[in-house]
Parts: C-alpha cells; sequence; structure tokens
C-alpha cells in the first residue's frame, strides 16, 4: 500500500484541487466563494487529468450567480480510462488487509475535520447552502466515515461444522470496481454516504459528480489521495449523461449507487440491471408531518420550518406536506411567522439555478390558481445583502388549503414550499401519506404516545420521526426510503451497504478422511 502522500505531491494534488477559496477580504458575509474560477479535472490512476476533448460547462454560484469554475464533460474514453485504471488498482486494494484500509479512512476522516471550514465553504458556494448547512453535511459524511474504520472490529462472515469433519466458511469479497452517481444538493455527504464503505470494503471507486457542483469533490479526491489511498482506487470522471450512460454500460464496473430525482433513479436502475450490475438508486421524495393538536406548540413550529426550509426545502428529507389534524392553528400562526421572518442568507440558503427558481415560482402560481390559499409567499425576496442581488432567491413559502392530489399536494417540487392539507383525523392523514408515491419521511407531531406509534407503525414512509422534522437516522441506523424513492434493494449506508459493496465466498472443507457417510462425503 503507498504511504500517504506527503510534502510536494500532496500540496500539487491540492493545488490542482482548487485554491482553497477562502478571502478574507470577500464582501461576501455569509458564503466565502472561491477568489477564482476553479478549473474541475478528472482523477485518474491518481493524476488529476483534462477530458478528451476538453469540453467543459460552467459551474455557478446560487449565492451570487458568478461563474466559481468550470467542469469537464467526460466522453466514454475518459470513462474508460479511470475504469481501466481504478481496475488495475482493485487487484492490490482488495489484497491489502481490511485493517489497513481502515487505517486508510481513519486518515481521510482527520483530514475531512482538518479541513471542515474550507470544504464548508465551497460546498456551500457551489449548492447554494449555509455554511452551518454544509458543514453539517459533512460532519454526516465523516458519521458514516467512522462506520466505515469500525468495519475492522467487525467479523465478516464465519465458520461452521456443518457435518462430522466439515466445514463450511463464508467470506466477505469486495467486487471490484464500483460507482456512485451523485446529485446537486449535497456535494460531500451524498458521496460519502458511498465512498468510505466501498472503500473500506475493498473495492475500488468511480464517483460522477453532479455537473452542478464538481467543485466539492475535487477536495474529496484530494484528501483521500493525501490519507494514502492508493493510486487509481478512487477516481473522479465528471460530466453528464454520457459519463453516466458509460459507468451504467461499461462491463467492468460491478456495483452503481445512485442517488438523485425519482425519473433518473428509475433509469439508471433499469439501465443499470440490465447491463448486469447491482444497483442501488435512490430517487425524490414528497415528506408529510402530521401535526396533531396536543403537540407542543413551539418545538413544533420550530421542526416544522426547519424541515421545510432547511437547504431551502432542496433535501430528499424535507417537509413538503404539513398534514394538519383538527385545529392545530397556534403551530401555523408561529410557523405563518417564523416564515415571513426568516431571513434569506443568515437563515436560508438559495436554489441551485435559475432554472429550478422559474419551476418553484410557478408551481406557487398554479397552487394558488387551484385554490390554494398563499399564506406566505417568497417570490421576489432577497437578502438584504446586496453581494448577493444575482443569486437564485425564493423565501419560505406557505399555502394553505392545498388538495392532497394537486400538483403541490403530492408531487415534489424540491424548494421552500410547504403546502397544508387540512384532514379531520390521524387515519386520513395516513391514507394520504400511504397514496403518495414516494417514501422517504413522515413525521408525526404529537404529545400522545398511541398516535405516535400509530403513525410510526402506519406511514408508508422508510424513516419516521417522532416530533422530530427531519428523520435522519444516525449511523448505524441506515439511510433509504421505499417506493418511488428507492429502487434496489437495501439501504445506501448502515449494514445492509455492507452486503451491496460485496460479495459472500463460500468455501467448504473437508481435511480429515472419515468414516461416517453423510451426504457431503
Ligand atoms: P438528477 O436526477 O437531475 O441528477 C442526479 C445525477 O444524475 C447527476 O449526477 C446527473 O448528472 C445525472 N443525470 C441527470 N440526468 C440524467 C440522465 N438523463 N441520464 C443519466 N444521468 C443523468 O437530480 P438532482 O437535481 O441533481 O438532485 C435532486 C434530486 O435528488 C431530488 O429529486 C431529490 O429528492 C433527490 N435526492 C434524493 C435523495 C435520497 O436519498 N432519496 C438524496 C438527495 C437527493
Amino acid at each position: 500500500m503507498s504511504p500517504p502522500l506527503r510534502g510536494e505531491a500532496t500540496s500539487r494534488l491540492r493545488r490542482i484541487a482548487g485554491n482553497p477559496g477562502i478571502s478574507q477580504e470577500s464582501p461576501l458575509s455569509f458564503v466565502r466563494l472561491p477568489e477564482s474560477p476553479i478549473r474541475c479535472k478528472n482523477l485518474v490512476g491518481g493524476a488529476f487529468v483534462d477530458v478528451v476533448t476538453k469540453d467543459t460547462i460552467s459551474v455557478t454560484s446560487p449565492w451570487t450567480g458568478a461563474v466559481i469554475g468550470e467542469v469537464p464533460m467526460s466522453r466514454a474514453a475518459d470513462v474508460d480510462t479511470a475504469v481501466a485504471l481504478a481496475k488495475r488498482a482493485s487487484v492490490g486494494w482488495a489484497a491489502t488487509p481490511l485493517r489497513e484500509r481502515c487505517q486508510v479512512l481513519y486518515r481521510f476522516r482527520d483530514l475531512v475535520l482538518r479541513d471542515l471550514e474550507m470544504l464548508a465553504h465551497r460546498a456551500a458556494s457551489e449548492a447554494g447552502k449555509t455554511v452551518a448547512e454544509a458543514r453539517a453535511g459533512i460532519l454526516k459524511g465523516v458519521e458514516v466515515t467512522e462506520f466505515a474504520t469500525a468495519l475492522q472490529n467487525i467479523p465478516g462472515g464465519g465458520v461452521m461444522e456443518v457435518s462430522r469433519g466439515v466445514s463450511c466458511e463464508i467470506r466477505r469479497k469486495p467486487l471490484g470496481v464500483v460507482a456512485g452517481i451523485v446529485p446537486f444538493n449535497f456535494p460531500a455527504m451524498v458521496p460519502l454516504w458511498m465512498i468510505p464503505n466501498a472503500l473500506a470494503l475493498g473495492n475500488s471507486f468511480v464517483l460522477k459528480p453532479s455537473e452542478k457542483v464538481p467543485l466539492t469533490a475535487q477536495l474529496l479526491g484530494a484528501l483521500l489521495a493525501e490519507a494514502g489511498l492508493p493510486e487509481g482506487v478512487f477516481s473522479l470522471v465528471n460530466g453528464g449523461v454520457e459519463a453516466v450512460d458509460t459507468i451504467l454500460d461499461h462491463p467492468d464496473i460491478q456495483a452503481v449507487g445512485f442517488v438523485g430525482s425519482t425519473a433518473i433513479a428509475r433509469k439508471v436502475y433499469e439501465r443499470g440491471s440490465k447491463a448486469g450490475k447491482r444497483v442501488l438508486a435512490l430517487g425524490g421524495a414528497k415528506n408529510h408531518l402530521i401535526v396533531t393538536p396536543d403537540a407542543d406548540v413551539d418545538m413544533t413550529a420550530r421542526a416544522v420550518l426547519d424541515s421545510f426550509t432547511g437547504c431551502a426545502g432542496q433535501r430528499c428529507m424535507a417537509a413538503s406536506v404539513l398534514l394538519a389534524v383538527g385545529d392545530i392553528e397556534p403551530v401555523l400562526a408561529k410557523v405563518q411567522e417564523q416564515a415571513k421572518n426568516l431571513a434569506l442568507g443568515s437563515g436560508m440558503g438559495a436554489i441551485i439555478d435559475r432554472g429550478a427558481l422559474a419551476r418553484l415560482e410557478a408551481a406557487i402560481g398554479r397552487a394558488e390558481s387551484e385554490g390554494a390559499k398563499l399564506v406566505v409567499d417568497g417570490r421576489g425576496k432577497k437578502p438584504s445583502d446586496s453581494s448577493y442581488s444575482g443569486g437564485n432567491w425564493l423565501g419560505a413559502t406557505l399555502l394553505d388549503g392545498v388538495r392532497p392530489d394537486s400538483e403541490a399536494g403530492c408531487q415534489e417540487l424540491f424548494g421552500p414550499i410547504l403546502a397544508v392539507v387540512r384532514v379531520k383525523n390521524v387515519t386520513e392523514a395516513l391514507q394520504i401519506e400511504n397514496a403518495n408515491r414516494y417514501g422517504n419521511a413522515c413525521s408525526v407531531f404529537t404529545t400522545n404516545g398511541a398516535v405516535a406509534e400509530a403513525v410510526a407503525a402506519g406511514a408508508k414512509a422508510a424513516m419516521i420521526g417522532v416530533n422530530v422534522g427531519v428523520p435522519v437516522p444516525r449511523e448505524p441506523f441506515s439511510f433509504g426510503g421505499m417506493g418511488e424513492s428507492k429502487f434496489g434493494h437495501g439501504d445506501i449506508t448502515g449494514p445492509s451497504s455492507i452486503d451491496f459493496w460485496t460479495h459472500n465466498k463460500k468455501i467448504t472443507r473437508k481435511w480429515a478422511p472419515q468414516d461416517d457417510q453423510n451426504w457431503m462425503s
């Protein structure tokens, strides 16, 4: 195994991965954008390289609209080269003892924490998050990395005497080259749902970042190299549809983890499976909060607001529909007041791009014309700091009296918009939640244990909150939805991800020639 990179090699990789982008003189008070545009490269065989065609697209910051980078669009040939070198590297990495592989990830975890602020500002600049949100996402990635480093302490497989003089052993083996294809909304966290476990288990990993947010992944690649990961074991292929399709069809890629919208998740699952790969594809979501009249007013209002406005509603666990059971006016009044006063920039970040902003604004207009009451309208709001006037801004938006079968009531909008649907009782709330095609998260706000248990048992969603607005399970409890929020088996983190990134080899042994005849003799 290569020793951790030191000195010149490390600083060269870090230089290519982009300057820290932290300017103390920046007039921007919420997030420090890169001082100059960062030219992303692919990471192939341990080197940051250009793509064959030199095609690039610009990366703009949702905060200001400024160009902060450019990303290469890989062609099939670029993916082929990366996979060939990843395959070559996978032989030595698979043969490296688990404990040594975990040591690399220990160092990686420490380096991520060392560079936490740089990573957080980088992710915030490109994804439009607040720095606090970006930091929290990276720390979730650290949590998954810690799970991966602990794999060395969990016996994998086992041996058992299955007949007189005959034993069976089961061994966990890496798959070889595996890939991850990720969305824009968590530039570090979603890649880190996959990378640490897949690497610790002995695979080579090829990451295709979102072309909207490719800058943070450059730093992750440099940090993995600095941690001592052998060249070629982690690769970056930037790009769009051609890069994804090449990954899905590639005969030397054994498994693909995908996170993104449902339409693309379905395509990735079907195309990758047809090519004989293992695929786990996480899709979109429409998450429900069920609020009952006995809920604690202050705690509930705060949790509701945080859930639908955190990451400007651009997270797959964000609340999207509030199912108001009976009279919950005190909670709604507080949510309304806090939503109206939520400052853009300091309290909430920006929408990823102009197209998404226009789509959300149009959806608000359609909801109103379909009869919903626009209680708080976030359209046209801007941060008070004029440095951000070129950004993509939408304030928190609250719609009341939304029909459950309308667009705002049942489709993913992916913005800071909460649709309040009025229901008579918890049974009706559960019927609406169950009828939705997605199945990521559902939370109930109540002080009644029986109601909470009824929702925990009866909701369709795979991640349930009781008085928790964003019920992301902490590791080792795994992350994953159901319905059209997930295609494939198991979860993307936690124990089932161990199965996803490995296969089981079974060895049956008999050493002693014995007298007894049995079915194995
Ligand atoms: P997206 O589906 O547009 O893109 C995801 C990835 O797919 C990107 O890397 C992109 O380059 C690639 N891609 C896009 N179109 C493609 C095509 N036609 N063929 C092949 N590849 C293609 O998603 P996004 O807009 O980046 O992210 C937001 C979506 O991700 C939301 O729907 C959100 O709910 C979902 N998401 C889900 C989870 C989850 O855990 N379920 C987590 C985060 C985000």
